[in-house]
């Protein structure tokens, strides 16, 4: 059976158990079956810094050179994470009208004590780790980001056979981080019972509706930002009607929605966007493959609405500056998030803890992160494909007036 179909199992049997068993059984459950949940989200945990770190030395290393990269590979960047900034603010937005899992006051295990937001500048001091050992034994994300974008930039610029050691370090360490991933979600169903079933128990029926606000906002997020900004990009700058574009990139979207993988999906957006779109080859192949290692904009879209619903869900009020540090280090997440499935919870975690949010939500939410992987995944690379053309728009812009 598929796994995402187990750990749906296993939420719909916490609720089920949970109802039945009645609020007198929560002294035992608390004791005998709430730590099992607590042994899980630690694995989860015990991955962050070497995922992070791992992931995103090969999503820089992937730019490839440096210096042949130049003037589209800027471009291309500045243009994915814009609008990954922005999806993420749209997320904030949908979140913050419809308040998902307000009212529904789940008390965290431990304290829940959000970090104050600091100051801006601050905010980049901290940025910049002065010990990147430190860094990592604290699990402090924004610093340890920081230094492997430094660290990916520093192999690009060796080169060479020196550099193609570290590429292939860094890439089969990411590929065995995943590996143990995959081996922990293996344990999901069982965490995500041991998770669920003490607030179920705890909060009665109150638990389910909150998540089906967090689907339809999630969903209703990646429509808005595939309607404004990808159609905003793809008339302005891309040549193309909305209604072409998104017409051009059906097919990948479908996939997309399906295999819940922009990696997967890869081969039938280059096909897409070269046959349906009639982008140059130059281009998509080399605008999408990085477009699907690290632009996330349903990821990123889903990181703020998560957020939301997990700090709403804990009685927690996040500052405006709390919110940008989201917005900060879920861009910055969504390069270093895979495009496989289930990737975005292991990164939505980090975001959780950069800011404090109880790790707790994260079990909520992966009883329904296979559908939100459905949406979120066709917006990733429906953004992609979007970038692409402006791109190519561009790059046939340049060629005429070099010739000119
Ligand atoms: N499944 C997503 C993708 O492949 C990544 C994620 O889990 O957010 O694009």
């Amino acid at each position: 059976m598929n796994l995402s179909v187990k750990i749906f199992i296993a939420l719909v049997l916490a609720v089920v158990v949970g109802l039945a068993a009645g609020p007198d059984s929560l002294g035992f459950i608390n004791w005998w079956v709430a730590p099992i949940g607590t042994i899980f989200i630690n694995l989860i945990k015990m991955m962050i810094v070497p995922v992070v770190l791992t992931s995103l030395v090969v999503g820089m290393t992937s730019l490839g050179d440096t210096r042949k990269l130049g003037r589209i590979g800027i471009k291309t960047v500045l243009l994915y994470l814009g609008t990954t900034a922005v999806a993420i603010a749209i997320g904030f937005g949908v979140a913050g009208l419809v308040h998902p899992g307000l009212g529904l006051d789940l008390a965290a295990t431990g304290e829940v004590k959000v970090k104050e937001a600091p100051g801006i500048m601050q905010v980049f001091v901290a940025m910049v780790p002065a010990n990147p050992v430190e860094a990592m034994a604290k699990a402090q994300i924004l610093p340890i980001i920081v230094f492997a974008l430094f660290v990916g930039v520093g192999i690009l610029q060796v080169g060479g056979e020196k550099a193609q050691i570290l590429i292939k370090f860094f890439d089969a360490a990411a590929e065995v981080c995943y590996k143990i991933i995959g081996l922990i979600m293996e344990l999901a169903p069982i965490g995500v019972f041991c998770l669920l079933l003490p607030v179920v128990v705890k909060n009665g029926p109150a638990v389910l509706l909150p998540l089906l606000s967090v689907i339809g906002c999630v969903a209703v997020g990646c429509a808005i930002h595939a309607v404004v900004v990808y159609s905003t990009l793809a008339k302005v700058w891309g040549g193309h009607t909305p209604m072409q574009f998104f017409k051009g990139v059906s097919e990948a979207m479908l996939i997309a929605f399906t295999t819940c993988s922009s990696a997967a999906t890869l081969p039938i957006n280059m096909k897409n966007c070269q046959e349906k779109l009639g982008v140059s080859r130059e281009v998509s192949s080399f605008v999408l493959p990085l477009g699907a290692t690290i632009n996330m904009d349903g990821t990123a879209l889903y990181m703020g609405v998560c957020s939301l619903f997990i700090a709403n869900v804990f009685g927690i009020d996040l500052s405006f500056g709390q919110m940008m540090m989201i917005v900060l280090t879920g861009t910055l997440a969504s390069i270093g998030t895979a495009g496989v499935p289930g990737a975005g919870l292991i990164m939505l975690a980090m975001v959780l803890s950069t800011v404090g949010l109880p790790m707790e939500g994260l079990a909520l939410v992966a009883g329904i992160d296979r559908v939100l992987d459905m949406f979120r995944t066709c917006l990733n690379i429906t953004g992609d494909a979007a970038v692409t053309i402006v791109m190519d728009e561009e790059e046939k812009k340049h060629a005429e007036t070099a010739t000119a």
